[in-house]
C-alpha cells in the first residue's frame, strides 16, 4: 500500500536540509511514524501549517522503500492559542514530549491519540488550569499504560485507608503508602489526602467533571511517576515551575 491516509497529530519536527522537515506523527491507526515533509519551510508551502508541532489533520503519506513522505494534509486544527501564550505552550510541549516517548512505531494508538488531542484542546480553548490538564493527562496515561496508581490500599502492606489518612506515595511501587506501614518506608514522598482524592476522582469521572479544585492537582508527583516509568525526563519538564 504505497499511500497511507490517516488522521494524525505532529509530535515533533526536525529541520532537514534547507526547506524540509522530518516530522514525527501520531496516528490512531498506525501509531508513531516518521515522515519527510519536503519544502514545508518555504513560506508559500501548502504544508507549512501542517508541519508545525501540535498540527492535527488528515495526512496523506507516500511510502517508498520503507520511507514515508508527506504529500498532503487537510488541516483540522493547529491549536493556535498554544503559540500565543508561553505558559500554555510549556505545558502543551511537555504533554507532546511525553506522548512522543510513550508511543510506539506502527502500534495503533487510538486511546493515546484521543487523550492527547483532548488535552491539547482543553489547554487551547477551554480556559482550564494548565497544571490540572497536564496532571490529568499524566494520570490517564498511566492508566492506559497499565501503571494506574493504587490509591485505596497501601501498596506495601495492602491495608485499606481511611479517607483522610493517606500521607505517602511510593513512585517505585506505584501507589499510596500508609505512614504507619510495617514494611520499610524507603523512597516514599508526601502526598496530601486532597491530592489522593483528586487522583481518584479524575480517574473516575475525568478532569472536566471533577469537583476537585485545580490546586489539589499533584502535578510534581505525577511527573516524577511517569518519568520514572518512561526512564526519561523530557526537556520540556524543566520549563514547568
Ligand atoms: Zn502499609
Amino acid at each position: 500500500m504505497p499511500t497511507i491516509k490517516t488522521q494524525a497529530v505532529i509530535l515533533k519536527k526536525t529541520d532537514w536540509r534547507d526547506n524540509d522537515r522530518i516530522l514525527t506523527l501520531l496516528s490512531p491507526s498506525h501509531g508513531r511514524m516518521e515522515a519527510l515533509c519536503r519544502g514545508c519551510r518555504r513560506t508559500k508551502s501548502p504544508l507549512l501549517a501542517a508541519s508545525e508541532n501540535f498540527a492535527l489533520g488528515e495526512y496523506v503519506l507516500f511510502s517508498s522503500n520503507g520511507r514515508l513522505t508527506v504529500t498532503g494534509c487537510m488541516l483540522a486544527d493547529s491549536f493556535y492559542p498554544l503559540r500565543q501564550d508561553y505558559d500554555l505552550l510549556k505545558y502543551a510541549s511537555y504533554i507532546l514530549s511525553v506522548s512522543e516517548i510513550v508511543s510506539r512505531d506502527g502500534e495503533p494508538a487510538l486511546e493515546l491519540f484521543t487523550l492527547l488531542t483532548r488535552s491539547l484542546s482543553r489547554l487551547a480553548y477551554k480556559n482550564m488550569e494548565p497544571r490540572s490538564v497536564t496532571g490529568a493527562f499524566l494520570l490517564l496515561l498511566a492508566a492506559l499504560e497499565g501503571w494506574r496508581p493504587r490509591l485505596s490500599h497501601c501498596v506495601l502492606c495492602g491495608k485499606s485507608f481511611e479517607p483522610a489518612g493517606l500521607p505517602l506515595f511510593s513512585i517505585a511501587e506505584g501507589g499510596a503508602v500508609c505512614r504507619s506501614c510495617p514494611r520499610p518506608l524507603t523512597g516514599v514522598i508526601p502526598v496530601s489526602p486532597r491530592e489522593i482524592i483528586w487522583m481518584k476522582d479524575v480517574l473516575l469521572v475525568g478532569i472536566e467533571k471533577t469537583a476537585c479544585p485545580p490546586e489539589d492537582t499533584p502535578l510534581r508527583l505525577l511527573m516524577s511517576y511517569i518519568e520514572s516509568r518512561l526512564e526519561r525526563r523530557p526537556p520540556a519538564a524543566k520549563l514547568i515551575p
